[in-house]
């Protein structure tokens, strides 16, 4: 095989706690993670060169090793001593800078598709602990679903998959700095922890309208107060039928949870007249 296309998924947080911050700086979460439909398409190609090429189609994105497909392919050819190089074409669709782990999820399918065309026979727990050298939502990416994550967001345990639903992905023009919410997180002002444990219960009971119901991330207590804009598109889902509307990461992308697609699109419609969201996108959720 000398060259691999591959679908590299965007996530949403049903869920997002932060428990406290560690010595080293990291946070310790609790997050349910769930993989939703929007991709960036990642091509693959083995070259003769001993070289690590990145080709996208956004013109503001790093090709460089400020790139975490670089990162991963660094990372393979390095510790798997590849002396061929590598040509990666990278069309994105998931919203950059906007919690759905867009540069995590490209790097775990580099180092997915680089497993394959190569014939390492690396194992998926390998993978992803080479992923998380990379960034700690990389091993959640290459195990996809539904999934609880703690530690820093290594520590993943499988649910029992969400059960299907329409979701509105919509987000305002503005990039947020992970790391920078994250920092500015008042562990002492936290106005309410989300219940996990009952998102969890919603989720095992195929209950949509109890997970719509017990959606919560603290993170929000960071980014709306800097982008009041994120709240305005939540109550607006809300008065355009979604049973559920939430931040997703560190945001700024709020999603919402429709009881069908005939909503949802009615949402989408609204939405994108409206304006304050740029980038609107109606999805499902992906088992
Ligand atoms: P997360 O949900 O994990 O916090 P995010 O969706 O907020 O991630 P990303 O889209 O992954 O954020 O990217 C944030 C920054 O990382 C961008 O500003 C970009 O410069 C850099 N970056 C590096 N590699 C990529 C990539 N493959 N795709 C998108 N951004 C990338």
């Amino acid at each position: 095989m000398d060259s691999i296309r591959l679908k590299a998924r965007a996530k949403i947080n049903l869920g997002l706690d932060v428990l406290g911050k560690r010595d080293d700086g990291y946070h310790e979460v609790r997050m349910i993670m769930q993989t939703v439909g929007i991709y960036d398409r990642i091509i693959i190609k083995k070259i003769p060169e001993d070289e690590i090429r990145i080709n996208s189609n956004l013109f503001f994105l790093p090709v460089n090793e400020n790139n975490l497909i670089y990162k991963a392919a660094r990372m393979m050819k390095d510790e798997y001593n590849i002396k061929e190089g590598v040509e990666i074409d990278l069309n994105k669709f998931i919203p950059v800078a906007a919690g759905m782990a867009g540069g995590s999820t490209d790097a775990a399918s580099t180092l997915f598709g680089m497993n394959k065309i190569f014939d390492l026979g690396i194992s998926q727990s390998k993978l992803m602990e080479m992923g998380l050298k990379i960034g700690a939502d990389v091993p959640y990416c290459i195990m996809r679903g539904t999934a609880l994550a703690e530690g820093i967001g290594e520590k993943l345990t499988r649910l029992t998959p969400m059960p299907h639903c329409w979701l509105i992905v919509a987000k305002p023009p503005i990039n947020v700095s992970t790391k920078l919410v994250y920092e500015s997180l008042d562990m002492g002002g936290i106005s309410k922890h989300p219940d996990i444990d009952g998102i969890m219960d919603a989720i095992k009971r195929g209950d949509v309208e109890g997970v719509a119901q017990k959606m919560g991330n603290v993170l929000e207590d960071v980014t709306i107060p800097l982008y009041p804009v994120i709240d305005s598109i939540k109550k607006q889902m809300l008065k355009n039928g979604a049973i559920g509307a939430m931040m997703s990461g560190s945001g700024p992308t709020v999603f919402g949870i429709f009881p069908d697609e005939q909503t949802a699109l009615g949402c989408q419609a609204v939405l994108k007249a409206q304006g304050e969201a740029r980038q609107v996108y109606i999805t499902e959720t992906f088992n």
